[in-house]
């Protein structure tokens, strides 16, 4: 998947109110290298990102992602991100992005070491083809996160809420999953409560209510579940936050992994338990989430 767009930002003070932020991007060549080896987004992974989906040049969400950004942010006592920059920021890359799927990604890091500012940036490329695996689904296998549902508010600067780069663990979570016979993970809290996936949200159905964990500190607020709830109550489908014990995943009689770029992918193995994939239901859902979303 080659790199298409690069944009470098001079990030803006929060209450900058220029209207045109064009001055403070520098486009650059996206097979070229363009960060210090002073990097602290590369050196420790400090800093956060955002990945938006863009269908036929239409990037989805957009103040969601900012939102989630603004919050990471503060999470992570980087200095609040100017959103008017960065939503003009998105628009030029999603003004890149021809017919089909990409993704564009928002990266706010740290900046160098002892340098004075942040280093921002955004990526536009194509985004790899999900259309089978949200078909066919992905088996999934419960993976300890290792630590208990007490520790968001216990150790807040583990910073568990906030969209991080340091993704190494999430990846390694999916490798291990792959390693059991998986396609990919859902990761419980070891006091035995669903969190979320390493790269995407869950959602169950039990009993007629869509159920997805409460966001507490603990797991990321998705976007695209938040649309989805907003789809299913416009249905007048029950919707609910909920804590769900492991030992209930079992009473599921469907589930999905959301996220902005696979979109929804049907869960059809639990912990080697098959879950029936409602296929008309995935088709709409997606079909909703392929369909033009601000
Ligand atoms: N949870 C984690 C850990 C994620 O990394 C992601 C997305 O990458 C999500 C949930 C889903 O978030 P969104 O729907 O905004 O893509």
């Amino acid at each position: 998947m080659a790199w298409r767009f690069a944009l470098m930002i001079d990030p803006a003070e929060p209450d900058d109110a220029r209207t045109d932020f064009t001055p403070t991007f520098t486009e650059v060549d996206p097979a070229a290298p363009a960060l210090s080896v002073g990097e602290l987004s590369t050196q420790r992974g400090d800093g956060i990102f955002e990945s938006v989906g863009v269908i036929d040049g239409h990037a989805q969400e957009v103040q969601a992602h900012l939102d989630r950004l603004a919050h990471s942010a503060e999470l992570c006592d980087l200095p609040a991100p100017n959103l008017e920059q960065w939503r003009e920021a998105v628009a030029l890359a999603e003004s890149r992005c021809g017919p089909g799927e990409s993704v564009i990604k928002l990266i706010l890091s740290r900046g160098v070491d002892h340098g004075p500012a942040p280093t921002a940036w955004i990526t536009a490329a194509r985004a790899a083809d999900f259309s089978q695996v949200r078909v066919r689904g992905v088996r999934v296998v419960t993976l300890d996160r290792g630590y208990d549902s007490g520790v968001p508010a216990r150790a807040p600067w583990l910073l568990l809420g906030a969209k991080t780069l340091s993704y190494a663990v999430n990846m390694a979570a999916i490798r291990e999953a792959k390693r059991r016979g998986a396609d990919d993970a859902i990761f419980v809290s070891s006091d035995g409560i669903v969190l979320e996936a390493p790269t995407a949200s869950l959602i169950l159905r039990i009993d007629d209510v869509y159920l997805t964990p409460a966001p507490n500190g603990g797991i990321l607020q998705g976007t695209t579940q938040l649309s989805a709830f907003a789809w299913l109550e416009q249905q007048g489908l029950a919707t609910e936050y909920r804590d769900v014990p492991t030992t209930q995943l079992h009473t599921a009689d469907a589930a999905w992994l959301v996220s902005s770029v696979r979109l929804a992918a049907p869960i059809s193995e639990i912990d080697g338990t098959p879950i029936a994939i409602d296929a008309d239901f995935t088709a709409r859902l997606n079909e909703y989430l392929l369909s033009p979303r601000d």
